[in-house]
């Protein structure tokens, strides 16, 4: 009996100990890369004050006041001296906050190193709780994300302020707006508007690469991001500079394009589900394939992963 209890014990503790170690191979393997290959950012000014950093993760957008510096976004910890010797081209004033769009690692990793340096950082509630998991990305639309296990944020790594559903911060006469549109890329993502300047940061909600990523294994919804590329382009006027969570500066009317090719996909297969057609005819009977970045996976079987991943999301 009690050498019963003594084994029962021991693989209890081998089973949790086992479950407590996630398998971060993809996430290393993509650290060694980004090491190896990012060597420089692209640096686009869009006037004076403002700036978009390109290449090695997501868009970084740098706001320059009088005093300081606010950064959205700060790609990876392995490249931070990348990341400062990049925004030291273009000045020598002091970060003072930075505000995370979401949790994923190709957006806030530099949490990190800039977390170390005491630098406040600032994101929406569900993003910090994600930060504080293990989280297992959905591999769904993409094939190269399935598996992609992301570990925990350290503490020192973690946003010290957080907010609900907006928060606005004042800083050298510019007003920065954040909002939660609801569930869209994942379920703690930040619209970041500079408002007098007409200036967006829209994270991973709006992207350029093609059909966006959702994230349906963290609050992600192929719904709700259609939604809130409505909210997006609600907040934005026709002059409004947008910068999309990867790729090139974009207007209103871009977000407004996106959320109509994904509201006519969402639409068609429901259709298609109800009447009982294969994910084929139901790809077939969208005549729009969104192709973005060529180096992303075919977009015809993209499509397909999307009508599936509608499928999924309805059966929740
Ligand atoms: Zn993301």
């Amino acid at each position: 009996m009690k050498l019963n209890l003594l084994l029962f014990f021991f693989s209890t503790l081998v089973t949790l100990s086992w479950a407590q170690t996630p398998n971060l191979s993809k996430y290393n393997e993509e650290i060694k890369k980004v090491e190896k290959t990012v060597k420089y950012f692209e640096v686009e000014k869009i006037n004076d004050q403002f700036y978009m950093l390109i290449g090695g993760g997501g868009n970084v957008g740098i706001y320059i006041s009088d005093e300081n510096v606010v950064m959205v976004d700060n790609k990876y910890e392995i490249i931070e001296e990348v990341l400062m010797s990049s925004l030291r081209e273009i000045t020598a004033k002091p970060i003072k906050y930075i505000i995370n769009t979401h949790y994923h690692h190709d957006h806030s990793d530099g949490n990190r190193a800039f977390g170390k340096m005491g630098i406040p950082i600032i994101s929406h509630e569900n993003a910090k709780i994600r930060m504080q998991k293990v989280t297992t990305l959905y591999g769904g639309i993409y094939d190269f994300i399935d598996g992609f296990v992301q570990g925990q944020y350290p503490s020192e790594a973690l946003p010290i302020i957080t907010y609900n559903s907006k928060l606005t911060l004042s800083e050298g006469g510019e007003a920065i707006e954040m909002y939660n549109f609801g569930s869209g890329h994942t379920d703690g993502d930040t619209i970041i508007y500079f408002k007098n300047a007409n200036i967006m940061h829209t994270g991973d909600a709006f992207v350029r690469y093609g059909y966006p990523y959702v994230d349906l294994n963290n609050g992600g919804s192929i719904k709700g991001i259609i939604e809130v590329l409505g909210s997006i382009a609600a907040l934005a006027d026709d002059q409004t500079v947008i910068m999309p969570g990867h790729g090139n500066l974009s207007s209103k009317q871009d977000v407004l394009d996106l959320r109509d090719s994904l509201m006519n996909l969402y639409q068609k297969t429901i259709l298609g589900l109800e009447n009982g057609r294969s994910y084929q005819e139901i790809a077939d009977s969208i005549e729009e394939t969104l192709v973005g970045d060529p180096n992303m996976p075919k977009a015809e079987i993209t499509k397909i992963n999307y009508i599936k991943s509608i499928e999924l999301e309805l059966k929740n």
